[in-house]
């Protein structure tokens, strides 16, 4: 079982889902890979819908974390 899993990050008074960015974060956790505090009432998606998220949407720094875990693992 791969022990992480997107989360949105949502900005106040957001309401365009495609603005939203997606983070990596580790199983029930709400701290994504870069450090960032996420909302722990966000949205949550499986880790295999990261290849589906528009680049834009990807949060790079959690990206080159997992990246970088997923290779040292
Ligand atoms: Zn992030």
């Amino acid at each position: 079982m791969i022990p992480y899993e997107l989360r949105a990050e949502h900005h106040p008074g957001e309401l365009a889902l495609t603005r939203r960015r997606w983070h990596v974060v580790r199983r029930g956790r709400v701290t994504g890979l870069c450090g960032l505090l996420l909302s722990p009432v966000g949205e949550t998606g499986p880790l295999a819908a990261w290849a589906e998220v528009t680049q834009a949407l990807r949060c790079p720094g959690c990206w080159k974390a997992y990246r970088g875990r997923a290779a040292a693992a």
